[in-house]
């Protein structure tokens, strides 16, 4: 899934490729895709990009005021093509493919543009079209954002304070914090030397401001590694920079203890005993409950 620093590249991408293009068409395959109805999906034809935003994990074009947003959710993805202007119209029920969006063509004579995709069964990238992108639901709710220069301690010591939740499930709240996911969350625990099962509200000063450290410099340090790829790139590169996450059964590269994983929420987390637990295993309490 495509979290903050991948879909801050994914808008770096854009930004360079997109802006100035005339919007020919925007052609919607998969139709539960489209979350909007007003504007219509085809008022975005004939209009210039002006800019490429992120927020959260949303992608948001700026087409002379009128707002392509975008959500990758869990299995979406996005692909640019070089030239579309022989590209066969899909028809839907198909293949991955979500959403098509088509420029004009250059002075090179390539009409390029990219292609928004979901793979799996589960269909849950979603776009919508508006004049103000906090009008959609999700971008609306979203906490502060963790590379935006005000999320500072204070900031991160307001969220947690008074919080029962775990840590763990805090980070990747989005109305909490803005754009860490699964993956980033497990990342930053690792980097922070935290249990993710730690109630928030009982964190220290100095384990705030250690969070603090964790969660920026992880994701920046993400954005980094992905500035400049290409769009396609991205995924193997998310994957080969990550410590902990779906990396259960390999190595720490800090201590060289075994990572493991627990069960969380609706999926699963990993984790370094050794670095995040004392060395103590966290107890599986979905499997425990079962056998009890
Ligand atoms: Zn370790």
């Amino acid at each position: 899934m495509p979290e903050l620093p991948e879909v801050e590249s994914l808008a770096e991408f854009l930004e360079e490729r997109a802006v100035g293009r005339t919007v020919l068409a925007v052609d919607v395959v998969a139709v539960q895709a489209l979350k909007t109805f007003d504007p219509p999906v085809t008022a975005l034809g004939g209009l210039t990009v002006t800019g490429v935003a992120r927020h959260g994990k949303f992608l948001d074009l700026d087409c002379d005021g009128l707002h392509l947003v975008v959500h990758l959710a869990r299995a979406g993805w996005l692909r640019w093509r070089d030239d579309l202007s022989g590209a066969k119209p899909v028809r839907p029920g198909k293949g991955p493919l979500a959403v098509r969006v088509r420029f004009a063509p250059g002075d090179d004579g390539l009409a390029p543009g990219f292609e928004l995709t979901e793979a799996g069964t589960q269909k849950r990238l979603a776009v919508y079209v508006t004049r103000d992108p906090r009008e959609v639901p999700g971008v609306a709710a979203l906490g502060p954002d963790p590379l935006d220069p005000s999320f500072t301690v204070d900031t991160l010591r307001r969220i947690v304070s008074g919080s029962r939740m775990q840590i763990k499930g805090l980070l990747r709240d989005q109305k909490v914090v803005a754009g860490i996911g699964n993956a980033y969350s497990d990342e930053v625990l690792h980097a922070a030397r935290m249990s993710p099962f730690k109630i928030a509200g009982t964190l220290t000063d100095a384990q705030v401001a250690d969070l603090h450290e964790a969660v920026v410099t992880t994701l920046r340090e993400a954005v980094e590694r992905a500035r400049g790829l290409a769009a396609k790139d991205l995924k193997a590169e998310k994957k080969s920079g990550l410590r902990v996450h779906n990396r259960a059964g390999q190595p720490c590269d800090v201590c060289g203890d075994t990572i493991r994983e627990v069960s969380f929420s609706d999926s699963s987390l990993q984790y370094c005993p050794t670095c995040q637990t004392g060395g103590k295993p966290l107890a599986d309490r979905r499997l425990s409950r079962l056998l009890k």
